[in-house]
C-alpha cells in the first residue's frame, strides 16, 4: 500500500466506515475513478453506475444526503450504508492536521 492509501484507510476507520468499504475504495473504486478522470469510458460507466446505486440505496434507507463515503457493492446490496462520523476540532490531535470527514 502507498502512503496515500494508508491515509485513506486511517481516515476511513476514524470515520467509522466499514473495513470492507475502505478496502473496496482503495483497491477498486479509487483506481477506477483515476482511470475515469483520464477519460476511460468503461471506468466512467462503472463509477456512474456505482454512484447511482449508492445514492438510490441511501435514499431508500432514509438518508437525507448521499453517503459521505463510498460503500462497497456488498454493503449497497445489503442496504448497509452508515452515517459517517463527522469530525470535530477535537479529532485533530488523533489524525494529525487532517480531519477524517468535515461537517
Ligand atoms: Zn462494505
Ligand atoms: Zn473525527
Amino acid at each position: 500500500m502507498t502512503r496515500a492509501q494508508i491515509k485513506h484507510v486511517q481516515r476511513g476507520l476514524h470515520s467509522r466506515i466499514p473495513i470492507c468499504c475502505i478496502a473496496y475504495f482503495v483497491t477498486t473504486y479509487f483506481p477506477k475513478w483515476a482511470a475515469y478522470r483520464k477519460g476511460d469510458i468503461k471506468a466512467a460507466r462503472y463509477i456512474r453506475r456505482h454512484v447511482r446505486r449508492n445514492h438510490a440505496t441511501a435514499k431508500r434507507l432514509g438518508h437525507k444526503r448521499p453517503p459521505g463515503y463510498v460503500p462497497c457493492p456488498a454493503c449497497v446490496r445489503a442496504g448497509n450504508i452508515i452515517h459517517v462520523h463527522m469530525c470535530t476540532l477535537r479529532c485533530r490531535g488523533k489524525l494529525g492536521t487532517e480531519l477524517g470527514h468535515g461537517p
